[in-house]
């Protein structure tokens, strides 16, 4: 495995001989995989008529009463443990409470003091090896609702359908130093909760979004600098750029002698750049109190062992395994295992056939092919049994590599068995040797001149003679038979 270290990748911002480095904090919204809402029995489906997926509750009528739903608690508590954070036996929900048009009850039942989930940590890959992000907390909160600006000129709408969504704030500490960790960071945070089967990270549908807290200070200095808050932010690579953006902002107002001031902002993707949304509230300003409608969630020690039990192997232990079992090197490791699918497609393949190359054929050949049609490996063409085919043909003899790139380029086309292709095609390489030395012997006949200097010394023709054979055969002919019988034939 590779070392995890406490290296940061160099990413500094230099003005007038000084060395700037940027401090980066994240605040995930990750939206709880579940079939209905944390506090109501709602559907929770994406893409459903406006309005048509709200309770009484999430419309925050008079004396409607909250009521948790144990499935989402359990869905924080396996995220708590992909993270290896601290689970809280005991927490509680708290009213956050502001004025907003899309939030009915005037005020989101989040979790201030005591979150369900305390301190963990996730592993990163960088380019000067892995580095280790510590993960604050976890809580549990309810998502608003949704103000729609454009579709009537005079009127905002309300969409209430994700009012009342569970959703889980992730909150890490601030030690993530350049977007290109950024981009890790989340994407690490994707898979392990993909692999859990709690967030499906899917970043257009909002299911995955995060507020960037960004500050700067001269390199070396101990002193965290005041730091602005981007909100939601949906894509990583907005993320990325809203950080440079807002870390050369802060540099430039230093440079002039100003201070940075602590401020929410938001990012205009079209701009290209950060702009002032209100100065930063602090907590106290959302005068957090306990929701007197809901009691301390209280977890037991079984109940929490009981889903440790259920927790699936992760990215990180599975990428140890690959590399101990399959023999795989760190960077092979690291791309196989990124998604639960890519890693369960490379096994089946693997076990079936030749791990080497299985390897090499998923990571090169499929991957290429997935990229360039933008598939998911959910999607691909060409089915793990046969691939596992096709790179058996390869090791059994039957064909050479370069016929199986042929026979790759017509699986494509409904998944089609190899074999089947080899005999429709034709392409059974010929190892008969009896045909070769057919071949071999009129090669030999039809170019006595480069016969004689082969003889007399120059012994770099034979390539020439073997390019020959396999031209002569379209490519099927069994390379190292052909190489013996012509070194004997010379
Ligand atoms: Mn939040």
């Amino acid at each position: 495995m590779d070392k995890v270290n406490k290296q940061n990748t160099e990413y500094l911002i230099l003005r007038n001989k000084k060395a700037y480095e940027v401090i980066i904090g994240l605040e995930v919204h990750a939206q709880v995989i579940s079939k209905s809402k944390l506090f109501s029995s709602s559907s929770t489906k994406f893409g459903a008529e406006p309005n048509t997926q709200v309770s009484l509750v999430d419309a925050a009528f008079p004396g409607m009463l909250p009521v948790i739903n144990e499935f989402c608690v359990k869905q924080a508590i396996k995220t708590g443990i992909g993270l290896k954070a601290k689970i809280n036996k005991k927490s509680v929900f708290d009213r956050k409470n502001y004025f907003y048009a899309d939030l009915p009850q005037g005020y989101q039942i989040s979790q201030f003091n005591y979150p369900i989930v305390g301190e963990g940590s996730v592993i990163i890959d960088t380019p000067i090896g892995q580095k280790t992000i510590g993960i604050e907390r976890l809580h549990l909160e309810q998502d608003a609702g949704k103000s729609i600006h454009d579709m009537d000129p005079q009127n905002t709408l309300i969409d209430l359908n994700r009012s009342g969504v569970a959703l889980m704030e992730i909150v890490s500490k601030p030690d993530l130093r350049s977007p290109e960790e950024v981009s890790a960071y989340i994407k690490k945070l994707r898979s392990i909760m993909r692999y859990l089967g709690t967030c499906d990270g899917n970043m257009q549908e909002g299911s995955l979004r995060a507020d960037v807290n960004v500050s700067v200070r001269v390199k070396g200095s101990k002193k965290l600098g005041t730091r602005c808050e981007i909100k939601n932010v949906n894509s990583i690579k907005f993320m990325q750029m809203a950080i440079n953006y807002e870390a050369n902002r802060q540099v430039d107002l230093i440079e002039e002698g100003k201070l940075v001031s602590q401020e929410t902002r938001l990012f205009d993707t079209k701009k290209n750049e950060t702009r002032s949304m209100r100065n930063k509230e602090d907590a106290h300003d959302y005068r957090y109190f306990p929701d007197p409608d809901l009691l301390p969630l209280e977890v037991s020690d079984e109940f929490i062992n009981k889903l440790a039990s259920e927790i699936p192997e992760l990215p990180d232990d599975k990428k140890k395994r690959f590399i101990d079992k399959y023999k795989l090197s760190s960077y092979e490791a690291t791309i196989l295992v990124s998604d639960y699918e890519t890693s369960k497609y490379f096994e089946d393949v693997v076990e079936n056939s030749d791990v080497r190359l299985g390897t090499n054929w998923i990571i090169g050949e499929l991957f290429a092919v997935l990229n360039e049609k933008n598939l998911e490996i959910s999607q691909s063409p060409i089915s793990a049994k046969n691939l596992s085919k096709l790179i058996n043909l390869i090791k059994n003899g039957t064909i050479s590599g370069k016929i199986a790139k042929t026979i790759f380029e017509f699986m494509m086309d409904g998944d089609k068995d190899p074999l089947k292709i080899v005999e429709e095609k034709k392409l059974k390489q010929e190892s008969d040797p009896k045909e070769l030395e057919a071949i071999i012997n009129k090669v030999i006949h039809d170019n006595p001149d480069k016969v004689k200097d082969y003889k007399s010394g120059k012994t770099k023709l034979f390539g020439f003679f073997v390019g020959l054979v396999m031209k002569l055969s379209a490519g099927k002919a069994n390379p190292q038979l052909v190489n013996d019988i012509l070194k004997r034939k010379l």
